[in-house]
């Protein structure tokens, strides 16, 4: 299994935050969108917690939506869409499942992009994974399976807007601890690094953070001459 498609595919990436999508697989969307596919971002919250008080969830809501525009660009990404629910309190009802559906069916994506609900840990030493992760991966693949591709599902979605079924053909599911494909994006590394440096009210110091993204080669690669890797749990439904 790879990402060697033979035509232009739609790709619909739904995460929970602004510089999820950067941060979970920034340089495989790199390598993706440089390969001519189309692709777009639908974004649950706009991370307007993701500070320490300094400055207002209102204001650093629309400094965030700024920025996801800005490392978008960076990435080669169409349209970058906002849902604007409150950070940190992200919950998989059926009323976010009913508008992840609506996204589904308005898209129409080849390929959905989403993360591993099931991943609790995702560090050997390092920290819990942010609850919203965990909760949008799970609204999201709940949506796909078996709701999106199901006229019977949300039938208002039809009869009221006139949505029809779609199943995305593959879902790839970052930031996953059971990996069954992984890509060499060190081509695109830069790339994924240029468009987290636009995330600035997230970054702290834009020289440490860099050598830190830089750290993230594979343990058989050296600083010198780095390889990275991008690891998916790609499901298929083609
Ligand atoms: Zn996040």
């Amino acid at each position: 299994m790879t990402d060697n498609w033979q035509t232009s595919q739609k790709i619909l990436v739904i995460l929970a935050h602004p510089d999820d999508p950067e941060f979970f697989c920034g340089a495989t969307l790199a390598r993706w969108a440089r390969a001519g596919h189309e692709i777009h971002y639908f974004l649950l919250t706009c991370g307007d917690k993701g500070g320490n008080g300094d400055v207002t969830p209102a204001e650093l809501c629309h400094s965030r939506h700024a920025e996801q525009q800005a490392a978008a660009a960076v990435i080669g990404v169409e349209s970058v869409r906002l849902l604007d629910l409150e950070d940190g309190y992200l919950l998989p009802t059926l009323d976010l499942r009913r508008e992840v559906v609506r996204a589904i069916r308005q898209e129409k994506p080849d390929i959905l992009v989403t993360c591993d609900p099931t991943n609790l840990f995702p560090s050997t030493t390092y920290g819990i994974n942010h609850p919203d992760h965990r909760y949008a991966g799970q609204v999201i693949l709940d949506a796909v399976f078996p709701a999106a591709g199901n006229p019977l599902f949300f039938p208002e979605l039809l009869r009221d807007e006139g949505l029809e079924a779609h199943t995305p053909r593959q879902v790839w599911v970052a930031l996953t601890a059971q990996p069954n494909v992984t890509l060499d994006v060190t081509e695109t590394w830069e790339v994924k690094i240029r468009a987290l440096k636009e995330h600035k009210s997230q970054i702290g110091d834009p020289i440490e953070f860099e050598k830190r993204i830089r750290g993230w080669h594979t343990a058989e690669s050296t600083d010198e001459d780095p390889i990275y890797e991008e690891k998916f749990r790609v499901v298929r439904f083609d």
